[in-house]
This record gives structure tokens, C-alpha cells and sequence, in this order.
């Protein structure tokens, strides 16, 4: 079965749109969210303009913030501090990746933990891990929106999850063994977390024997076709994170999306896969819209 990010996202949104409309009626304000975008890479700029779509069909005010590839780091800490100090924005986002003369960190430890929307800053990172309210990383929270929405309960399964970074990997290795009672606030209700995690990376060593012992396999490694048949038992619920171009003289941009996984083979032995495009991607999405209506609701 295919787990539809598309379709779920799509049905969030709608969720979402209501409960900003009734803030609305009550005669309150609407969330706000910025985002912060520093030079022209073309992916950055596709996945803010996806944003703020998104944004703009559910009511949620969305300001880009714009910067040259020259900033300072100085003067985007600046922006990140006016923006903490800003009462109009209820979270904010600093798309990555930034320059390389501005030190990532930095910039995401300088955001304020409650306005951090990406579920980036080490004060969110470690609130999660320690179980406290916090606000989580969009993907990793995408992917648990998913399998709980088709039902797909984790308690006591070994989930295999390929990659170690901080956006998705390791946030979403926690969420996945975490208590399921320790669950942020508004989410869905099917049994989350209380999973067996194996989190396996560049280094390790036969991923095939692993994974062929799991019953979940979340591959975020960004790499095309890394994930084939042979490596996945008969029946295994199988998410794609990856996003990866692939030249494809047929195509009208000259290249396609693939993810990680070898879906044509792949799909016929796991019982639930989701597609590239179409099934983390939206999720993610979602995700940011909901942090920030979570940000909101806080504040308020
Ligand atoms: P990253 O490059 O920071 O991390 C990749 C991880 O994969 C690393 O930890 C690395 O050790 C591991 N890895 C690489 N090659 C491997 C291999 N052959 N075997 C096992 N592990 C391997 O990437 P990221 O930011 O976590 O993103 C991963 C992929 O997911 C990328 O394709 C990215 O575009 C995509 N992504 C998609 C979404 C979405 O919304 N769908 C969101 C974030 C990232």
C-alpha cells in the first residue's frame, strides 16, 4: 500500500485552515511564520516558495526575508535576534543550507527555542530527547504523522533508520524509542514511539543483514537507489526520505526526483512504502505548519 503524504497533508491542511479560521471569528490575530533565505541555491528557493504556498492555503501570515549571499554572519545574527525579540512572529525558519563563511550552528543557537519552528535549536533538540514539551524537527514529525494517519503502530517493532543527521536521523531515532505518553501535544492518537531503534549510517557495516531484520526502515541518506529489494523482509513498512535529482533527458526540467529507495522493486515486498514525490516531502510541509501552530499556541 502506498502511504500518501500528498493526500494527508492535504487532509492536515485542512484541519489546520479550520482552526485558523476560528481564531479568526473569535477576533484574534493568525500565526505568523518568517522565513529567512540567505543567496539563490534554486532547491532553498523551491522549498520556500512550497512554504509559503502552504502557508497562504491555510491563513497563516508568511513573511520571506531575503538576504544576499555576501550577509555577515554578524548581520544574520542580528536578524535572528530582532526576529526573537520581534511579538508579530510566532516562528521563524533559517533555511539551510547557508554560505559557508556563516557558521550554521551559530545562527540556529542564537533562535529562540519557542519560535524555532524547525525543531532545530539544541534547546529544542534536547527538550525532545529529554521527553519535555517541545517543538520537533518537521521531518522526523511528518513521518510520525504518517504512520500514525495509515495506523502503523511502532510498539515493540525494530525500525532501521539509515542516516544520522540532525534534521532527520537522529530526531527521528528518538521520537521512534521514546515513551509514547512523552508525545507532543495535538498529534495523532495510533501507538507511536516505545520502538527498538537501529540507526545505521555511512560506516556501518553489512546494512543489508540489518535491515532485513527490521520491520520499519526510514532511509534519509540521499542516496539514489541505496535501499533495493534483496534488503527488505517480505511485508516491512518502508518510508523514503530521500530527495534526489536524477538526469532525465525526457523530463521538462531535464532531471526527476527520485528518493532512496529502488521502488519499483521495493514495492512489490513491503506492505506500506511511500513514493518519492509525494510521500515525506508534503509531510514536511505540514509539519512547519504545524509547529508554528503550536508556537502560536503557546504564546497566546
Ligand atoms: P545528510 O547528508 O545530512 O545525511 C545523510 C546521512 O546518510 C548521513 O548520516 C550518512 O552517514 C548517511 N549515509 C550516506 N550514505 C550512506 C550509505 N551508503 N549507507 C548508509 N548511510 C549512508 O542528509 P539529510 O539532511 O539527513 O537528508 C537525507 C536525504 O533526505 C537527502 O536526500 C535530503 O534531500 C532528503 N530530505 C528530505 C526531506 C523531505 O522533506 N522529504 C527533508 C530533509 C531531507
Amino acid at each position: 500500500m502506498i502511504l500518501d503524504g500528498k493526500k494527508i497533508a492535504a487532509e492536515i491542511r485542512g484541519e489546520i485552515r479550520e482552526q485558523v479560521e476560528a481564531l479568526k471569528a473569535a477576533g484574534k490575530r493568525v500565526p505568523k511564520l518568517a522565513i529567512v533565505i540567505v543567496g539563490h541555491n534554486p532547491a532553498s528557493e523551491t522549498y520556500v516558495n512550497n512554504k509559503l504556498k502552504a502557508c497562504a492555503e491555510v491563513g497563516i501570515e508568511a513573511e520571506k526575508i531575503a538576504y544576499p549571499e555576501e550577509i555577515t554572519e554578524q548581520t544574520l545574527l542580528a536578524e535572528v535576534h530582532r526576529l526573537n525579540n520581534d511579538p508579530s512572529i510566532d516562528g521563524f525558519i533559517v533555511q539551510l543550507p547557508l554560505p559557508s563563511h556563516i557558521t550554521e550552528t551559530t545562527i540556529l543557537s542564537a533562535i529562540d527555542y519557542r519560535k524555532d519552528v524547525d525543531g532545530l535549536t539544541p534547546e529544542n533538540v534536547g527538550r525532545t530527547v529529554q521527553g519535555l514539551p517541545s517543538i520537533v524537527s518537521a521531518t522526523p514529525r511528518g513521518i510520525r504523522e504518517l504512520l500514525a494517519r495509515y495506523d502503523i503502530a511502532t510498539e515493540g517493532k525494530h525500525v532501521v533508520v539509515i542516516g544520522r543527521s540532525n534534521i532527520v536521523g537522529k530526531p527521528m531515532a528518538i521520537l521512534l524509542m521514546q515513551r509514547p505518553y512523552l508525545s507532543l501535544p495535538g498529534m495523532s492518537a495510533a501507538s507511536l514511539g516505545d520502538a527498538t531503534v537501529t540507526i545505521c549510517h555511512s560506516k556501518t557495516q553489512d546494512l543489508k543483514s540489518i535491515c532485513l531484520t527490521a520491520d520499519i526502515i526510514i532511509v534519509a541518506a540521499g542516496c539514489p537507489g541505496l535501499l533495493t529489494a534483496e534488503m527488505v523482509r517480505e511485508g516491512a513498512t518502508v518510508i523514503d526520505v530521500g530527495i534526489n535529482r536524477v538526469d532525465d533527458a525526457n523530463a521538462p526540467r531535464g532531471y526527476r526526483l527520485v528518493g532512496d529507495v529502488d521502488f519499483e522493486h521495493v514495492s512489490q515486498k513491503a506492505a506500506y512504502i511511500s513514493p518519492v514525490p509525494g510521500g515525506v516531502g508534503p509531510m514536511t510541509i505540514v509539519s512547519l505548519l504545524q509547529n508554528t501552530l503550536q508556537a502560536y499556541k503557546c504564546k497566546v
